[in-house]
């Protein structure tokens, strides 16, 4: 299932916009990408992927 769950940083209201129907600042996706940051092969492996995009 993809995460589409959405967080004002600003009041904390969770909501599926990109702008907080409360406060109307732009929320964010409260859950980082599931990557570590310490793993280089997954960073290749995107890196890859966006190249072969690129070229499409
Ligand atoms: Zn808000």
């Amino acid at each position: 299932m993809k995460w589409l769950m959405r967080q004002c940083p600003n009041c904390g209201r969770y909501t599926f916009k990109e702008t907080c129907p409360v406060c109307g600042t732009p929320t964010k996706v409260p859950h980082p990408p599931r990557f570590s940051p310490e793993d280089k092969y997954v960073k290749y492996r995107i890196m890859a992927k966006y190249l072969q995009n690129g070229n499409e």
